[in-house]
């Protein structure tokens, strides 16, 4: 395991402990690593209006477009148990919105930051959508 990815399984725990999730009971942590080479977290914030809900994808991307960052490389996602905890399907829109033409790589990690699966960006949102569809019609 590179130092990296310590660093960045660290940081998706450190978020995880943040989690608000009294309802779900469900704490997730997430950590991108830009192109940079800067980490950015976030963690799931629930609702008593369950669907206002916000997962830890969404929190970890708000941060990094906060601080002025536009390309994920890599997503760890971190879940409180040892099932894969992969991004739903809205973090997974989210996600390609940033990620690079080749892709980013995405690992899900399990409740003591074991790696429970390693995947990119392309094979959890095949044909997507992206910010190249709307410039195609744009320049017409
Ligand atoms: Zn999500």
């Amino acid at each position: 395991m590179t130092d990296q990815l310590d660093a960045m399984i660290k940081a998706a725990r450190d978020a995880r402990d943040l989690a608000y999730a009294p309802y779900s009971k469900h704490p997730v942590g997430a950590a991108i690593l830009t192109r940079s080479g800067h980490i950015y977290a976030g963690c799931n914030v629930e609702n008593a209006a369950y669907p206002l809900g916000a997962c830890a994808e969404t929190g970890a991307i708000s941060a990094m477009v906060m601080a002025g960052e536009r390309i994920i490389d890599h997503v760890v996602v971190i879940g409180p148990g040892d099932v894969a905890c992969t991004p739903c399907g809205g973090c997974r829109q989210k996600i390609r919105e940033f990620a690079p033409a080749e892709g980013c790589k995405v690992t899900i990690c399990g409740r003591d930051g074991q790696v429970l699966l390693e995947t990119d960006s392309h094979a959890l949102l095949p044909y997507s959508f992206g910010p190249d569809n709307v410039h195609e019609m744009q320049d017409e």
